[in-house]
């Protein structure tokens, strides 16, 4: 059979399957039940035996090196690299997904207990937010990492599964194969994290040590003192009031949903179609995170969050539906494997979207807020994200670096591993005597693996980006250039062209640091 005749066959049968699992994985998250996480499971093992059909893989091997060019190329490319991680013993394959399945059904069901009640992690957050009392801050941190010992055992059992799957493909062990599949060099990754280390690294500490001075009044202790749980975030991946700005009156009484929507109006994007299929609001049995999800590649794009009135979920639902502006702009006259977008972009644009919660200009012209105080605020501001990108970066070096150790040695002692990178990278003082599985409470080491330095890639990416949207759109909000300019350049061509490409063709220039770096030190330096 010739290449096209290939892609078009793997296309027929995929197709209904990819789907099929998109729609069932939406189900299990609205609603974590039995049965939908029995469908759920069926629906992920039916795709998966496609993708791991051995004949399939040689077809497309032996097209790709019979010379194909083009869109058909990128097609084999992109259908080698889905293929490949399914390319093992079928029994280790189906353990797999059961397993990953199982695990990130308990994160849905799973409820930490503060003063003898269940809680959502909502309700951890606003204790971690707003409480003054220590003993009240620790029980809701500590509460928020009880999940960790349910999953801890499945989490490391699902590593060994991996790397067995990774080292009967000729990887090192998964992270490895994880790189290889996506596009990315592991050696280029861990210079650019390297570089964002080296970046970070001083203006974070003196950062740090300023808010620390602030938390330990607040708290009446010594900045030595401070554990974990006097940072507002359970993971300290976010900024905490403290040291950012406080903008509780702006979202207090907000329609956080509607001010995503108006700020995607106003720069000639749709959102309509995506929220009406999305499934917002916090409800037991639910998800209790955020994400987008193309269903069909056809334009049945859908969010789910659990949104509150506050600037996270404001950040959060600008973020997603960056993501589902992404997937409805791409060209759908392009072969359907190459309706898809690679995470480096789509996270670049979901970030830039959901920076804006925290801009001046965009607080002024579309949250309401007045013109002298949207100016007040500004310098602050700019401090602020500054802030959360320095925060959000060292966090990220923790995780991807504890991902290559966890892989390259899943028997290895993890909670002392984590706390020493917690500690070197975000400068938190470890609880004493702690060797709770703290590794094991966050949900993507169990169910995105290797998926963290995307969001770092997302943030060089929108940086890169915002570049270029003031040079050559004069800005972002409430520009339709904007808009326009995103879709064209970035969101039609989906994955016919390589991702680094495309950024480079889009921006002038290839991935870089630099417009990162001087967001850091512009922001810093006019506070
Ligand atoms: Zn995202």
């Amino acid at each position: 059979m010739d290449a096209a005749g290939i892609v078009e066959g793997a296309e027929r049968r995929l197709r209904p399957l990819f789907v099929a699992a998109a729609v069932s994985a939406w189900d299990a998250n609205v609603a974590a039940t039995e049965e939908n996480e029995r469908r759920r499971v069926e629906a992920e093992l039916a795709l998966s035996d496609a993708l791991a059909d051995p004949e399939l893989y040689r077809s497309v091997e032996t097209a790709r090196g019979n010379g194909a060019e083009g869109l058909l190329r990128r097609q084999l490319d992109i259908l080698h690299d889905t293929l490949v991680p399914h390319q093992i013993p079928e029994a280790l394959r189906h353990r797999i997904v059961e397993l990953e399945a199982s695990v990130e059904a308990r994160f849905a069901q799973h409820r930490g207990v503060v003063g003898g009640e269940p809680v959502d992690d909502n309700r951890i957050k606003e204790i971690l937010r707003a409480s003054d009392d220590p003993a009240e801050r620790r029980e809701a941190w500590e509460a928020s990492k009880t999940i960790g010992a349910l999953v801890a055992d499945d989490v490391r059992e699902l590593a060994r599964l991996r790397n067995e799957a990774a080292r009967s493909l000729g990887h090192r062990d998964w992270f490895a194969l994880a790189v290889a599949v996506s596009e990315m060099d592991e050696e280029r990754l861990f210079a650019t994290l390297a570089e964002c280390d080296a970046l970070t690294a001083e203006p974070f500490a003196e950062w740090k040590a300023a808010t620390d001075a602030q938390l330990s009044s607040r708290f009446g202790c010594r900045a030595e003192e401070l554990m974990p749980w006097h940072y507002e975030d359970p993971f300290f991946q976010e900024v905490p009031a403290a040291g950012g700005v406080d903008l509780a009156h702006v979202f207090d009484a907000a329609d956080v949903v509607a001010l995503a929507r108006e700020t995607f109006d106003g720069i000639g994007l749709e959102t309509a179609g995506i929220l009406e299929r999305s499934d917002l609001y916090p409800r037991e049995q639910k998800c209790q995170h955020a994400f987008c999800l193309d269903v069909d590649r056809e334009g049945d794009v859908r969010v789910l969050a659990n949104v509150a009135p506050d600037r996270y979920w404001a950040d959060t639902m600008l973020h997603e539906l960056g993501h589902g502006v992404f997937d409805l702009g791409i060209d759908r006259g392009l072969p359907w494997f190459l309706r898809g977008c690679h995470l480096t972009l789509t996270e670049g644009v979901a970030i830039l979207m959901g920076r804006l919660a925290q801009e001046a200009g965009w607080l002024r012209d579309v949250a309401g807020v007045d013109t002298a105080e949207a100016a007040a605020l500004d310098v602050e501001l700019g401090a602020a994200r500054a802030a959360e990108v320095l925060v959000f970066t060292r966090w990220v070096l923790v995780m991807t670096n504890f991902e290559r150790a966890f892989y390259a040695d899943p028997e290895a002692d993890l909670s002392t591993l984590w706390w020493e990178l917690v500690s070197r990278y975000q400068l938190v003082t470890p609880p004493p005597e702690r060797s709770e599985p703290d590794w094991a409470a966050k949900i993507h080491v169990a169910c995105a693996p290797v998926y963290y330095h995307t969001y770092l890639y997302g943030n060089l990416v929108a940086s890169q980006l915002r570049a270029t949207l003031e040079r050559d759109a004069g800005g972002l909000v409430g520009r339709p250039e904007a808009g326009r300019l995103l879709t064209e350049q970035l969101f039609g061509p989906g994955e016919s062209v390589r991702w680094d490409a495309l950024l480079a063709r889009a921006t002038g220039e290839p991935l870089t640091a630099v417009h990162l770096a001087r967001d850091i030190t512009a922001g810093l330096a006019a506070a």
